[in-house]
């Protein structure tokens, strides 16, 4: 195998973690290799086409694993550059500040993290002005204290989310606007990036106008000549020292032949599956049971969120482009009626029949999909999945991904839909009275593949950190408790899943752990980032 260059710092998988962690090393002068599986995705029409992306699948990887039964598995999943950041719907939400503590849920506990809200507040200021979240502060009945504003205002809703926001205010609720990671400017939209089109939840942003970490980290890192992306370079193993307590190699499969690299430091960034199969496959003589996993919990308490998209259709036709605007957070932590968490409600992108046609939905009587698409508002309901180490990621003896997965917190979720159900009942239109909400009725969520654990968008919680390292794979800083120099900063170092979208929760993260490196790697203030207001280096 030829030898490469030594590095500072590898950084492998370039997506929300890898990614804004590249940006917050970037300024610091250090060597920096970031080695990315995928490639850009590429510009093109279909970037924006229905068919392509929800039915066919055309960016999804191609890559197959298996559940516990050995049944075929095609994850819902992207490996670009960038991540599924390239896909999200940029909802970038603060996680709770009591989701930092332990929880009891209906369905079990949810665990305490090794830091509290306030360690990683000033880096979620951060991470939204990286990010260029628009929000509104205060309206969210349940959201944390923040240091700062949002640095945009909020997206508008349209009409008819304008009208549901009323009638679901008159009901005593308290909706608001989604903090969202687009570059929309309202005030003046003829130079606006973004153009606030129908296709943005899932697709990709053919002109550049989505804050994914691409086009927001790792483009500005790469100006940094100390900065190298390697792109089609998969990492298939690392390997220590004798000792086992250092990272000495990365194997790297790339152009199809077999390369290696080393740096002082190693960041895992694969997301929360890839990484654990990653630790797993790197097992060895000082690591039997996959690396830095003598506590055994790599790969377990898998997370994924429990998640619907719940359509309800109205008598009053839904005409909105950009329908991801509104939240509704009154049952996160419960109600008089059910006092655990529930979780919290918000959209999805506006469905189209052709989307609709490849779930096939139940049809309802008297409808057609173009009809239920004209119709519908398109929910998004999120539970917080809890930890079970029996929910996990292993490897089959060719060392493909299993991932082994039971439901849990179901009647939390139940309870959400319920709400929805009974707030949308409850709305009396001017036109229809009652009768104008008609029901709700669930999509399959991820069409043409009905196997619901397929649904990996979420995914966290495979190599935990904690104070413990007989329960922990990482300590609070990320880094592992057995090898010295490996971090993790990705999804996988969630100990609990809360019930909000992860991405924020994993870039604020990033960013803290950023500054730990520097500190570390001997960089001083003046290295970093001067465009933004950074956290002081502690
Ligand atoms: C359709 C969709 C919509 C979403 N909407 C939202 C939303 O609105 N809000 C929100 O907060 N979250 C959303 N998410 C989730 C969000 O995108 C993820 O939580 C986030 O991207 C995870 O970040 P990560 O760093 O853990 O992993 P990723 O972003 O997945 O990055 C992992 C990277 O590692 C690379 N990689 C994997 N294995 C290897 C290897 N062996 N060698 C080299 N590279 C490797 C991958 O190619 C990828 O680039 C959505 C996800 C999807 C799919
Ligand atoms: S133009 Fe705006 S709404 Fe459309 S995909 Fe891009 S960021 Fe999303």
């Amino acid at each position: 195998m030829p030898t490469r260059d030594h590095y500072d710092v590898i950084i492998i998988g370039s997506g929300a973690g890898g990614g804004t962690l590249a940006w917050r090393l970037a300024p610091s002068g250090k060597r920096i290799l970031i080695l990315e599986r995928g490639d850009y995705v590429p510009r093109e029409k279909a970037n924006w086409s229905t068919l392509a992306v929800n039915v066919e699948g055309r960016y999804n990887t191609k890559e197959s694993w298996r559940d516990s039964k050995g049944n075929e598995l095609h994850p819902h999943t992207n490996y670009y550059v960038g991540g599924n950041t390239k896909f999200y719907g940029a909802a970038l939400f603060r996680m709770r500040e009591a989701d930092f503590g332990e929880l009891r849920h209906h369905g079990g506990l949810s665990p305490a993290w090794p830091i509290s809200y306030d360690d990683v507040e000033p880096y979620y200021t951060l991470a939204e002005q990286v990010y260029q979240v628009h929000g509104e502060r205060g309206e969210d009945p349940t959201e944390p204290h923040a240091s700062g504003p949002y640095p945009f205002p909020a997206v508008s809703h349209e009409a008819r989310i304008q009208h549901l926001s009323d009638d679901l205010a008159r009901l005593g609720l308290r909706p608001f606007h989604v903090p969202l990671g687009v570059m929309l400017d309202e005030t003046n939209p003829r130079t606006s990036k973004c153009i606030r089109c129908e296709t943005c939840d899932g697709h990709p942003c053919l002109i550049g106008a989505k804050a994914d970490a691409q086009t927001c980290c790792v483009d500005p890192a790469l100006a940094h000549p100390n900065v190298t992306l390697m792109t089609n370079a998969k990492v298939e193993r690392l390997e220590t020292d004798a000792s086992g307590c250092m990272i000495e190699r990365v194997i790297v499969r790339r152009n199809g032949a077999m390369e290696r690299y080393s740096a002082d430091i190693v960041i895992v960034s694969c997301g929360a599956i890839n990484s654990a199969a990653l630790l797993l496959r790197s097992a060895n003589d000082r690591h039997p049971h996959g690396l830095a996993n003598r506590s055994g919990v790599v790969g377990r308490h898998y997370m994924g969120h429990t998640n619907s998209v719940v359509m309800a259709l109205s008598k009053c036709p839904n005409p909105t482009i950009f329908q991801k605007t509104l939240a509704v957070n009154d049952f996160y932590f419960g109600d008089d009626e059910w006092p655990h968490p529930m979780g919290h409600i918000s959209f999805v992108g506006k469905l189209d029949a052709v989307t609709l046609s490849a779930g096939a939905p139940k049809i309802a009587p008297g409808w057609t999909l173009e009809l239920m698409a004209k119709h519908s508002l398109d929910f998004w309901l999120t539970s917080e999945d809890l930890p079970a180490p029996e929910n996990r990621v292993t490897l089959d003896d060719k060392g493909n991904i299993v991932l082994s997965y039971t439901p849990n917190n179901e009647e939390a979720h139940r309870q959400l839909i319920a709400r929805l159900k009974s707030s949308l009942k409850a709305i009396k239109c001017i036109e229809h009275g009652h009768e104008c909400h008609q029901g709700l009725f669930s999509r399959p969520l991820f069409i043409g593949q009905r196997i619901p654990l397929a649904g990996v968008a979420h995914q966290c919680g495979t190599i935990r950190f904690g104070a413990d390292p007989r329960t922990s794979a990482l300590d609070a800083n990320c880094r592992a408790h057995e090898v010295d120099n490996l971090y993790v900063v990705d999804a996988s170092f969630f100990p609990s899943s809360s019930a909000v979208n992860p991405a924020l929760t994993i870039m604020a993260n990033a960013l803290r752990v950023g500054d730990h490196l520097l500190q570390r790697l001997g960089a001083t203030k003046e290295m970093t980032h001067d465009r933004l207001a950074a956290p002081a280096i502690a």
